[in-house]
């Protein structure tokens, strides 16, 4: 009888499926592997499969998937929690941004904003990065290595499916380290942890955490927005959906006379940090696109 798993993780085309009761090394059936090779099947993914041995197995169906990231690729998530550190490196508004239009993008519904290492911060803890707390995305701020703030972060991951992406060196292992001290992440240089020189990228995998699971994403710290048109940033930045009345539509919130967003910005309404943000990464597509 099948029975439905989710893949853990694909190496040298062996699918580590997690079954109900054991992680069984599956392959794909003939038909299937048709229709989609295994390359197209990644961590996160559900399928139905039958069991030939008590661990190992063949994939019969794949399931419809709820969204996709594209990089790391991972199908499924429940949501993104991204990772930027109060300092070293210092949070650049842009790339923040960035990566907040990235989870937009992978239609992930539950994204958070996490600052760690909140013990390097220097002036008020609770209004650090509150411009993203005013856009309206969850901020935790924490420390990894103080402790702080990890009880509420452990309360958003519990039974969740969840990325954590990131600048390097924010503390993504670190925190997951600390929430989980057997998950042993490597900590440290990037260099490092890849390990194999700057080309090798390692594959994404889903750890079990705290009945659901992670995925720590070493190597995938370079974004760039690759498959979205300039026309459609601004459905990235929700938090710009508020202000309408724009005399143009479609509006793109840069030259246009009348707009709303713009109005928002002067009357200080909306961050200008995050608008300029907006702009920086529209003219980036425009240029693109030429
Ligand atoms: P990742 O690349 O995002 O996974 O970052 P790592 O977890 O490897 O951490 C990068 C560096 O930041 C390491 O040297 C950590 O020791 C350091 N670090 C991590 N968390 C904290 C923190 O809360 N406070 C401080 N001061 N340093 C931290």
């Amino acid at each position: 009888m099948a029975e439905r798993g989710r893949i853990l993780k694909v190496y040298n085309n062996v699918l580590h499926v997690a079954a109900e009761d054991a992680v069984i090394l599956c392959k794909l059936r003939g038909r299937v592997k048709k229709g989609r090779s295994d390359m197209g099947l990644v961590p996160g993914d559900l399928v139905a499969l039958e069991r030939i041995s008590p661990e190992e197995g063949v994939i019969e169906r794949i399931e419809e998937r709820t969204n996709l990231l594209q990089r790391p690729r991972v199908a499924n998530l429940t949501q993104i929690v991204i990772t930027v550190a109060a300092a070293s490196p210092d949070p650049h508004p842009l790339v923040v941004s960035r990566f907040l239009v990235l989870a937009e993008l992978s239609g992930v519904k539950k994204i958070i904003l996490c600052v760690n290492k909140m013990d390097l911060c220097t002036g008020d803890p609770a209004t650090f990065l509150a411009e993203y707390e005013a856009a309206g995305y969850p901020v935790l701020r924490v420390s990894a290595e103080q402790g702080t703030g990890l009880a509420e972060l452990r309360e958003r991951l519990a039974g969740e499916i969840t990325v954590l992406t990131g600048p390097s060196g924010a503390g993504k292992s670190s925190l997951l380290n600390a929430l989980d001290p057997s998950l042993a992440l490597v900590t440290g240089a990037v260099s490092e942890k890849i390990g194999r020189g700057r080309h090798t990228t390692r594959r994404a995998e889903l750890l079990p955490f705290m009945g659901g699971y992670v995925v720590d994403t070493p190597g995938f710290t370079q974004q760039e927005l690759t498959e979205l048109g300039p026309e459609d940033l601004t459905h990235c930045f929700p938090d710009f959906a508020h202000y309408t009345g724009c005399r143009f539509s479609p509006c793109s919130h840069s030259h246009e006379p009348d707009c709303a967003v713009k109005a928002a910005v002067e009357a200080e309404a909306l961050s200008r940090e995050r608008y300029d943000a907006y702009i920086a990464l529209l003219n980036e597509l425009r240029t693109k696109k030429k």
